[in-house]
């Protein structure tokens, strides 16, 4: 499937022709901005828009503004801003200075409109939204309001009035005149101006008419100098008002729009305003959950900015919208934390094995690579001693599973860098509970290796009993067991999966891990895992599955 991904990027197709000699922007810097709505934490869906902005900036060795898009008082929250500012700098991009909010335009923006007022290209409307949408008209059916034709005085007038807060919430709009009959219904003179009676959190009440987000953003953008206003599909058929409030107010530039495929991944949802409903109906643990898509989940799951960076890279940009296998984001982070990610032995599920031909009070260390795929990571001690933990799964009392090569009465196993070891038996309590594994070790096998050159099939990791910590892993499934849970017919909360979070309280975990400076690990055998945020709190150490080592996307 990462072969169907497309390189071919016609986005910058169109700047390099913008920019060429003789084109609309010649000799001019390529000047991009990326425009949240601070109504929410950013997530996968906007990493991949963020790099298409940002990354589009550094290929042209131009500029790339963060807006906030905070137009519409409704919803906006401060802490949203600092959280989008945190993931875009994490994400490792930077606006340098150009950091600004859409409500700082709101007085330009009343001259912009004033002046399609006085050009007879704006008129105040007394339709209620219910009749504007009654008059709405169809394909063959032009739209109508009586008010279109009021004289430009008498709009002026009333402009000026709903600004001072004459009339109550909803009583007018200010309409753009621009094509009743207009197979393009956004072009249907659509309503520039509404009367809305909300504090704003920067303006407060300086304002009770907001502009609507097809006249506000070409504005914002022209007055910041953008050259290439990028934003994702569902605006392509606004580009034409885009375009036409560009060219119909005085402004200081020409941005042009260019729309790009939305990201969906598959077993997620993506929208804000229902990932707002997981975190409000207690659904997941917040907005940072590690089983959400947003980047602070991302992250506290144990995403890297490489891996996320280098899954928006390759998923390409599109015109058809597409759902992209979740395995495919895993397979990224995986791939990078083959790389980097310290290697470390865990016991998830654990059970004691006693070697009982070790000296008791005996501690040996053996020297372990931190990291094979990266030597310069360098090496750490490790003890060994007569009982250390291993996986309730690899004993049984006989080899049933077809290549089981573990620990059962009389079969040999390496315990990974230190001894060959020959199992002898077991203890369960009255009802058939593994309570310890027996083994003799071999002291001719010391560093696992075989001086007769017998095979030894298996290799299984352990912990010292007596040198180890315990520690709380959790276990991530898919937030949805339906690969597309939000679908017209579906309410996506009828599709969470109930053992999306599996906490194991009683792991042990080598010693080293509470010192290391190291956030992602190898946990041997199991998966990558990361310290969670919460880690090292009233002692408790505390790792998240960021993902399996075992590579779901290239099996499919
Ligand atoms: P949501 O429905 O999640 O709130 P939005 O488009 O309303 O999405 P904004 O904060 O307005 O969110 O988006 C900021 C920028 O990110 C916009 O340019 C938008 O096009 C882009 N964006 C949002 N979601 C996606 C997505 N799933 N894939 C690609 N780009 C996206
Ligand atoms: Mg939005």
């Amino acid at each position: 499937m990462a072969e169907e991904f497309s390189n071919a990027n016609f986005i910058h197709d169109f700047i390099d022709e913008d920019i060429a000699p003789g084109g609309d922007y010649a000799g001019m810097t390529v000047h991009t901005r990326f425009p949240p709505e601070p109504n929410g934490y950013l997530h996968i869906g906007h990493a991949k828009a963020i790099c298409i902005d940002f990354g589009t900036a550094e290929k042209y060795n131009g500029l790339c503004n963060l807006r906030m898009d905070d137009t519409n008082p409704t919803k906006e929250d401060e802490e949203y801003v600092d959280a989008i500012k945190e993931d875009i700098k994490w994400l490792g991009f930077d606006w340098g200075d150009r950091f600004y909010f859409a409500s700082q335009y709101f007085e330009k923006m009343y001259e912009c409109a004033v002046e399609l007022i006085e050009k007879n290209l704006a008129y105040v409307c007394e339709l209620t939204p219910e009749q504007v949408k009654e008059y709405r008209g169809d394909v063959s059916t032009p739209a109508k309001s009586p008010y279109r034709d009021r004289p430009v005085e008498e709009s002026l007038d009333l402009f000026k009035r709903m600004k001072a807060g004459e009339f109550e919430d909803g009583k007018m709009t200010l309409r753009a005149k621009i094509d009743l009959a207009s197979g393009n219904f956004n072009m249907r003179d659509p309503v520039i101006y509404r009367i809305n009676r909300i504090t704003h959190h920067r303006t407060g009440n300086d304002w009770c008419i907001y502009p609507m987000y097809d006249f506000a953003h070409p504005i914002e953008d022209a007055l910041e100098g953008i050259t290439h206003s990028l934003c994702t599909l569902e605006f392509e058929a606004h580009r034409p008002l885009y375009d036409w409030v560009r060219d119909n107010v005085t402004l200081p530039s020409k941005p042009r729009q260019i729309e790009f495929s939305r990201l969906g991944i598959t077993n997620t949802v993506m929208s804000k305003r229902k990932l707002r409903k997981l975190v409000e109906d207690g659904f997941v643990d917040g907005w940072d959950d590690p089983r959400m898509p947003t980047l602070c989940g991302l992250r506290r799951r144990g995403y890297t900015p490489a891996s996320i960076r280098n899954f928006c890279e390759r998923i390409g940009i599109s015109k058809t919208n597409s759902t992209v296998d979740y395995a495919f984001l895993e397979h990224c982070l995986r791939e990078d934390l083959n790389e980097t990610a310290e290697r470390t032995m865990a016991v998830i599920d654990p059970v004691k094995l006693i070697i009982t031909n070790y000296p008791e009070g005996q501690t040996e260390e053996f020297e372990i690579e931190n990291n094979p795929n990266n030597p310069a990571d360098g090496t750490r001690k490790i003890t060994f001693s007569r009982e250390c933990y291993i996986e309730r799964s690899d004993y049984m009392d006989a080899p049933v599973v077809k290549g089981y090569f573990r620990l059962y009465p009389g079969n040999e196993v390496r315990l990974k860098t230190t001894y060959i070891v020959k199992c002898t038996g077991c203890k369960r309590d009255e009802n058939g509970e593994l309570l310890e594994v027996y083994a003799e070790y071999d002291p001719a096998t010391r560093g696992g290796n075989t001086p007769d050159g017998r095979k030894i099939k298996g290799t299984i990791h352990w912990v010292d009993a007596n040198n180890c910590l315990d520690a709380e892993v959790r276990m991530y499934e898919n937030l949805f067991t339906d690969p597309e849970p939000d679908t017209a017919d579906k309410n996506f909360v009828d599709y969470i999966n109930p053992n999306s979070l599996k906490i194991l309280k009683n792991c042990k975990v080598e010693k080293g891990l509470s010192e290391s400076s190291k956030t992602h690990f190898q946990f041997m055998r199991i998966g990558y895992f990361c310290t969670d945020k919460d880690s090292g709190k009233d002692g408790k150490l505390i790792f998240n599955k960021s993902v399996s080592l075992k590579d779901g996307f290239k099996k499919k």
